[in-house]
């Protein structure tokens, strides 16, 4: 059975022992990470305690390359979907915590959730993170598992629909997990919040989620549930971010190690601001925009295979100088009130998770990364056609998937631009796509991605390779 496999004093002692290294261990580790084969804790551990400007420049310009070379320009979009926010834990930083008075509490019912999926797929939305409070009354696992077909059945005009429904929520035993895959979710994602255990203690004073290690190897049990697609996530600013990340390091080589294969994706929350949520007021260790810009950077190198998640947390400045040092999702017209994409949001806040830094339409966020060059993405082949877990990893790492994703991207791109986009998005769109036809070095490829796209402006939808 797994145990608790984070050893704090040895995070504590990697990180002693690396302060003040030499410029030219810092080299050497940079020349290592080029090579795309990531980085032991211990070299981790060197680049987080790298202070000098020109070395973090070089690291930053690093992380920039690898991010080119695996992910290319692509940046794939969801949005999240909560349907309750009833709770019986108190996070200290959360405003769904149970004591929270002020708080609206909702639970969504069935029609309100169709409701809310047919306004995001009529946004252009096509990826789902569903999530809510952990409430064994409101939020047991049928209605979640209910919601999820709910979300799934929804079909608009024009083809819309949800293709792909990733989820966040408590940890679950591995026949419940089951049932997950059954409802065919695509990553089960749950954060550590800290993976420091004297902190993870203080901010969960109460409910079930006191429990450290039930929730750390909640991924394990995912894994046996037959769920292969896992996504980890620390939330920045509760503990040491540079202790942090070691954590989640840990954890990614455990679950390697254990189950052959790391994670699918690593999300990176930074604290915001919550009603009545005294750790999001003030958070314990604020972590600074160039700290944040760091800790993208090393997790780039550190894995570079496993895909990183920017929420609309961050503000629409910061998510793009972040992007190019390693993210490959991003969420995009986010609401973290239940029911807040149907409803006028000036009442919003009082039932919202936290505050949004970027509150920008899933449009606006389109004209805006398309404007500086990156390929928006809505695609769902790979979970379709089964390349999940370590099937995904073994194209991954020789660069096969790089020829998939940037067809499939191109390709659901281009039915939001016919579909869904405003016209100045349309005129970045079409202009992007065109550029990406003429870079396209092979002429079967270049003809093959041609084809597609006519066959799209004639209505053909859900096209992928
Ligand atoms: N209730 C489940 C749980 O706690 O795992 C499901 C996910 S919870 C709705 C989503 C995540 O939001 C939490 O894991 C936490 O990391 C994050 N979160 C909570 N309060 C936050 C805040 N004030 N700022 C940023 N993220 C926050
Ligand atoms: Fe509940 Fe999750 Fe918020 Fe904690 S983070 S109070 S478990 S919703």
């Amino acid at each position: 059975m797994i145990t608790d496999f984070i050893d704090d004093g040895k995070i504590e002692r990697l990180l002693t022992e690396s302060k003040n290294p030499s410029r030219q261990r810092v080299e050497e580790l940079i020349e290592k990470a080029k090579k795309l084969q990531g980085l032991t804790p211990e070299e981790t551990a060197v680049l987080l305690q790298t202070e000098d400007p020109e070395l973090l420049a070089e690291i930053g310009r690093t992380a920039r390359q690898i991010k080119r070379d695996i992910y290319g320009n692509r940046l794939v979009l969801f949005a999240p979907l909560y349907i309750a926010n009833f709770c019986s834990n108190n996070c200290l930083y959360c405003g769904f915590r149970k004591d929270n008075k002020d708080l609206k509490r909702v639970a969504l019912s069935l029609e309100q959730i169709a409701s809310e999926v047919s306004v995001l797929e009529r946004e252009g939305h096509k990826r789902l993170l569903m999530l809510c409070g952990e409430h064994p009354g409101r939020s047991s696992l049928d209605y979640f598992v209910e919601a999820i077909e709910t979300a799934y059945s929804v079909k608009t005009e024009k083809g819309g629909e949800i293709r792909r429904i990733n989820v966040e929520i408590a940890p679950l035993e591995v026949e419940e997990f089951r049932r997950l895959k059954a409802a065919k979710i695509g990553t089960y994602v749950l954060f550590q919040e800290t993976y420091h255990h004297g902190t993870y203690g203080k901010m969960h004073p109460s409910g079930p989620k006191k429990d450290y290690v039930r929730r750390l190897t909640a991924m394990h049990r995912a894994q046996e549930g037959g769920i292969d697609d896992v996504g980890i996530g620390a939330l920045f600013g509760l503990y040491d971010y540079k202790f942090e990340v070691l954590g989640l390091l840990f954890h990614a080589l455990q679950l390697e190690r254990d189950c052959g294969v790391g994670p699918h994706t690593i999300s990176i929350p930074r604290l915001e601001p919550a009603l009545n949520a005294p750790a999001a007021i003030k958070p314990p260790h604020p972590v600074s925009d160039e700290e944040f810009k760091k800790l993208v950077a090393v997790i780039r190198m550190a894995v570079p295979y496993t895909g990183m998640i920017l929420s609309t947390r961050e503000t629409a400045a910061l998510r793009s100088e972040v992007f190019d040092l390693g993210i490959s999702q991003i969420s995009a017209g986010s609401r973290t009130n239940p029911g807040g994409y149907r409803e006028d949001t000036s009442e919003g806040f009082r039932a919202a998770q936290f505050n949004l830094g970027d509150t920008r339409t899933l449009d606006e966020v389109i004209l805006d990364i398309s404007t500086h060059g990156h390929i928006p993405s809505f695609c769902t082949a790979c979970y379709r056609l089964g390349r999940t877990g370590a099937d995904f990893m073994d194209l991954a790492k020789p660069g096969l998937i790089q020829k998939f994703c940037r067809t499939n991207a191109i390709l659901t791109y281009k039915e939001y631009l016919e579909d869904y986009a405003s016209p100045e998005a349309k005129a970045v769109g079409y202009a992007l796509i065109d550029r990406l036809l003429a870079e396209t070095k092979s002429a079967r490829q270049r003809d093959n991605l041609q084809k597609r796209l006519r066959k799209i402006e004639e209505g053909q939808r859900d096209l992928y390779v």
